[in-house]
């Protein structure tokens, strides 16, 4: 006997976004004037209706234990949503609600997963994939999607990482952290090869609604029957209608899949809280203006973050069409110096920032694309301004 340590648990690697989130709010409680630009989250408050919502379950008493995948009613609201909004059909009982999406991309890998099995991973990918995929015993393989193509693979490169071992392809538009979408004839290219190698394939449509300037969002699971079959589609409530804190995300998928991680919620979690699922019955069916104002405002912010970026100097960006990010590529910067010291990683071209220029940015490194940051435009327009002004000081000082 020893005192050993899980050694999956220990493989979990703490996310480098941290060190910054922590230093940022260090600076802050000192009273500095920092602009972060890391945010993951609407800076906008959980309207109103929502909020009304769960007082009403307070105040009803619905308050004890739901069935374990969540009610009925939230995952009828969850059918409709897909049905009018995604062209999905599902019945509820190929629903589970969860503690967020997350949570619901855990019990995916847990419910699809053995030892062994290969998921790929587009790259630049949200940073909690690999770990998800790890803590169910697959191995994440890695697909850049090169900068020509918008960050998004292409059927050739995704072909050349199947193996016999393949399991599943994570697809995530629009993406966090670059903002591309894929469109319909991308998306027909990716359904065709996931059915002739007959994985599946994991939709994460977090920021379905968060898509600008005339874009649309294609669920892949939308297109033809053989897709549907392969797909679990994941989406949540947080994104949309600025609810992170309130933890509610949703799966549709068979019944078969359904059913497992049902199985697994039940002994691991238990349902979803009650309050938070009659908010989200209100979320869903409720009076949507709240959120479309919220979409008009990241609009906004975004063109504006677009052409100034656009206008400075080492560094540039492509237009995003979705979520609420900025990609940017810093790696010109890289080869530069600064303070007579070249800067080499995006991780010190944070740092500086943060400590010299009171800036927040994320550095990608554990995104799989370490010559870029992210920044976020989840904050006031004066905010952008301010920060972006700060970065071009600190652009300007670069030899
Ligand atoms: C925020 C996010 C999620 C999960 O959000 P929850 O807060 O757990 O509902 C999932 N995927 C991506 C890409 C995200 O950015």
């Amino acid at each position: 006997m020893s005192l050993t340590l899980s050694r999956k648990a220990q493989a979990v690697k703490p996310s480098s976004t941290l060190a910054i989130t922590a230093k940022a709010k260090e600076l802050k409680a000192q009273g500095i004037d920092v602009v972060g630009f890391g945010a993951g989250e609407p800076d906008f408050d959980t309207p109103e209706n929502i909020c009304n919502a769960a007082i009403s379950a307070i105040n009803s008493g619905f308050t004890k234990y739901t069935p374990a995948s969540g009610t009925n009613e939230l995952k009828q609201a969850v059918c409709n949503k897909f049905e009018k909004f995604n062209n999905i059909h599902y019945t509820p009982d190929q629903i589970v609600i969860s503690n967020g999406g997350k949570h619901s991309l855990t019990n995916v890998f847990q419910a699809i997963l053995n030892p062994g099995d290969e998921v790929i991973i587009p790259s630049p990918y949200w940073l909690s994939y690999p770990e998800i995929v790890m803590l169910a015993d697959g191995e994440p393989v890695f697909v850049r999607g090169e900068q020509e193509n918008g960050y998004k693979v292409t059927v050739e490169q995704l072909q050349a990482a199947t193996t016999e071992k393949t399991k599943a392809l994570i697809l995530n538009s629009p993406s966090n952290p670059t903002g591309m979408i894929y469109s319909e004839e991308e998306l027909l290219a990716i359904a065709d090869y996931v059915v002739k190698n007959d994985i599946y394939v994991v939709a994460d449509e977090m920021y379905e609604y968060l898509v600008y300037d005339g874009n649309r969002h294609i669920s892949i699971a939308s297109l033809n029957e053989e897709i549907y079959k392969r797909t679990i589609t994941v989406s949540g409530l947080a994104k949309t209608y600025a609810m992170t804190g309130w933890r509610i995300g949703y799966t549709g998928s068979s019944v078969e899949i359904a059913k497992l991680m049902s199985g697994i919620q039940s002994h691991q979690t238990s349902n979803p809280n009650s309050i938070a699922q009659k908010a989200a019955v209100e979320a869903l069916t409720g009076d949507q203006s709240s959120m479309e104002m919220m979409v008009r405002e990241f609009d906004a912010r975004r063109k504006y973050m677009h052409e100034k970026i656009s206008s400075m100097h080492h560094i540039s960006a492509k237009e995003p069409y979705g979520a609420f990010y900025v990609f940017a590529d810093i790696s010109k910067t890289l080869e530069m110096s600064y303070k007579g010291k070249k800067i080499e990683t995006s991780a010190e071209f944070a740092r500086i920032l943060i400590e010299d220029y009171n800036v927040a940015v994320i550095p990608c490194t554990d995104f799989g694309y370490d010559d870029h940051i992210r920044l976020s435009y989840a904050i006031s327009i004066e905010q952008i301004e301010e920060g972006l002004s700060r970065i071009e000081k600190f652009l300007m000082e670069l030899k």
